[in-house]
C-alpha cells in the first residue's frame, strides 16, 4: 500500500524539533523494511499563525509497504512521537495522520489553505473521516491540522531541498561549533545551487539556529545533490549524529496570495496587495518604517522592521502617489495599532514625482533667497533685493529608488519567502509522482564516528 504519514507540533520553545522526530521515525520505518516514495517532506504552513513555536513546519513521510505492516508502521510512528514530544508544555499539541492511497484533491486544497490562511480542526477532522484516514492527537491535538496539511502539500510545483544535520544529544543547548569560514567558502562555491547560507548585508551565518533544539545546521538548495555537496564542504567542530535531506516549500513564496483589494486583507493572512502610497513614511521608535497605502476600498498601514535592512531604506524613500505592491503578513489591529501588513517585499510599480518646496532664486543676481517671514516675501542675501510677492518654488527632485522588486535581507526572511537569488530558478513540476522508490541512503545518513 501507498501510505502518507503527516505529523506536527511535537516541540516547544524548551527544545525538540519535529524534523528530528521525522529523522527518528525514518530510521524505525527503514528497520521495518518499508520503501520511501519521496524525500521526506518539510512543509511550512502559514507563518503568521499566533500559536506556532518557530517556523510553523509540518512533516510528511510517503512510503510503500505491505498491507500487513500498516499496524507496525503506525505503532512505531506513535511511539517515536510520544517519546520525543514535549507533552508537558502547554501549547505543544502533537498530532499524526495516516492516509492510504493517492492524495485526494480536497486534502491538497486543505493544505493550500493552511499555507495561505487559517484552517479549523473541525474541517481537518471532517476530511480525515471522509477519506478514511486515521488521526492521533495529544493534548489539544492541534498537530493533526499540520499533519493533514503536510500530506496534502505534494509539492508538484516549485520546491527546494534542505539538508538538516543533527547534533548529538549531549551537545543540545550548548553553543554550536562550526567553522564559519567554511560556510562562507561553500556559499561562494555553491552560489545559485544553495541559498540563504550567509546574510550578504551583515555577513552573518544563517544556516545555524540559536535555540536548544537538536539542529546543528540546515543547508537550503535547489537539488538533493547540491545540499549534500554543500554539507560536505562545511567543517564542524562537533560530531553530527545524522542528517536528512527534506523536500520543502522553503523559498517558494507559497504562502503569499494576491488579494483584489485592501478590504480583503484578513488578519494573519500572507498577502500580495496593490495600493497607492498616502502621505510620507514615518520612522517610529525602534527604527521601524511605517507607510500607508490606499485603494478604492480603504487604506492600510504597512510596516518594515528595523531588521528589514535595505528594504527599510526603500520604504523610507516612498512618496505620496507611488504605486506599489506589498508582500507580507496581515497583523490584526491591536489597542495601539491599526491592522498592518508586516512587509516582506515591496514591488515598486510606478514612481510619482517627488516635489519639494524651495525658496525662490533672486531675479537680479540668481542666488537663493531668504524668507522674510510668513507671507512677507523673500529677500536676497547677496544683493539685498526684496521680493514681497515672491512665492516658494516647486522643485522636482531625483528619486533615489527605481521601479522594481525589493526584498528583505536573508537574515530577516521567513522560511517561505522566495529570496531574490531564486528568481528564475522556480521548478514547474516534480515529475516522479510517488511512483518511484527513493533509496533511503539518498536522504538519510547516520554518521558513524
Ligand atoms: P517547528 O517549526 O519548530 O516544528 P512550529 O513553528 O511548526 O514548530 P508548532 O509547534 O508545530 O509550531 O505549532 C503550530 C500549530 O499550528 C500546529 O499544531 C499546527 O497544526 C497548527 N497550524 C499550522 N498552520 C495552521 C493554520 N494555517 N491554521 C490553523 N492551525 C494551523
Amino acid at each position: 500500500m501507498k501510505l502518507h504519514i503527516g505529523f506536527d507540533d511535537t516541540d516547544s520553545p524548551r527544545g525538540g524539533c519535529t524534523t528530528y522526530v521525522a529523522a527518528l521515525i525514518i530510521e524505525k520505518l527503514h528497520g521495518l523494511g518499508v520503501r520511501f516514495i519521496d524525500y521526506p517532506n518539510l512543509i511550512r504552513l502559514n507563518p503568521n499563525i499566533p500559536w506556532k513555536t518557530r517556523g510553523n513546519g509540518a512533516l510528511c513521510l510517503r512510503i510503500m509497504c505491505e498491507d500487513s505492516l500498516y499496524g507496525d508502521v503506525k505503532e512505531q510512528v506513535i511511539t517515536v512521537i510520544e517519546e520525543n514530544s514535549d507533552l508537558s508544555y502547554k501549547g505543544t499539541d502533537p498530532g499524526a495522520v495516516f492516509l492510504v492511497g493517492d492524495v485526494p484533491e480536497e486534502v491538497k486544497r486543505f493544505a493550500k489553505e493552511a499555507i495561505q490562511g487559517i484552517v479549523r480542526m473541525r474541517d481537518a477532522l471532517k476530511i480525515i473521516r471522509k477519506f478514511g484516514a486515521e488521526a492521533v492527537g495529544y493534548n489539544a491535538g492541534r498537530g493533526i491540522i499540520g499533519g493533514l496539511a503536510a500530506i496534502g502539500e505534494t509539492l508538484e510545483g516549485d520546491h527546494t531541498f534542505e539538508l538538516i544535520a543533527y547534533r548529538k544529544r549531549e551537545n543540545w543547548g550548548s553553543p554550536r561549533r562550526i567553522d564559519e569560514s567554511s560556510v562562507k567558502e561553500m556559499d561562494k562555491k555553491m552560489a545559485g545551487l544553495t541559498f540563504n547560507n550567509v546574510d550578504p548585508e551583515s555577513g552573518r551565518i544563517l544556516i545555524t539556529p540559536r535555540g536548544p533544539d537538536p539542529v546543528l545546521y540546515g543547508v537550503r538548495g535547489e537539488t538533493p545533490e547540491a545540499v549534500k555537496r554543500a554539507h560536505e564542504m562545511i567543517r564542524s567542530y562537533e560530531p553530527i549524529e545524522c542528517w536528512v535531506i527534506f523536500r520543502t516549500n522553503h523559498g517558494t513564496d507559497a504562502h503569499l496570495k494576491r488579494i483584489p483589494s485592501i478590504r480583503d486583507a484578513r488578519a494573519y493572512d500572507p498577502v500580495i496587495l496593490q495600493g497607492i502610497v498616502v502621505g510620507s513614511p514615518k520612522i517610529i521608535p525602534g527604527g521601524h518604517v511605517i507607510f500607508q497605502i490606499r485603494d478604492e476600498t480603504g487604506t492600510i498601514d504597512c510596516a518594515v522592521y528595523e531588521q528589514g535592512g535595505r528594504l527599510r531604506e526603500v520604504a523610507r524613500e516612498l512618496v505620496e502617489g507611488d504605486l506599489v505592491e506589498v508582500y507580507g503578513g496581515v497583523r490584526p489591529p491591536s489597542r495601539k495599532n491599526p491592522k498592518t501588513v508586516n512587509v516582506e517585499k515591496i514591488n515598486v510599480l510606478n514612481l510619482a514625482e517627488k516635489i519639494v518646496l524651495r525658496n525662490p532664486l533672486c531675479p537680479v543676481c540668481g542666488k537663493r533667497m531668504k524668507s522674510m517671514g510668513r507671507s512677507k516675501g523673500f529677500e536676497c542675501y547677496k544683493c539685498g533685493f526684496h521680493g514681497p510677492n515672491l512665492e516658494k518654488m516647486r522643485v522636482k527632485v531625483e528619486r533615489n529608488i527605481s521601479p522594481g522588486l525589493y526584498v528583505a535581507p536573508p537574515r530577516s526572511e521567513r522560511h517561505l519567502t522566495k529570496p531574490l537569488s531564486r528568481y528564475g530558478l522556480e521548478k514547474k513540476h516534480y515529475s516522479h509522482g510517488f511512483s518511484e522508490i527513493i533509496p533511503y541512503d539518498a536522504f538519510w545518513c547516520k554518521v558513524m564516528i
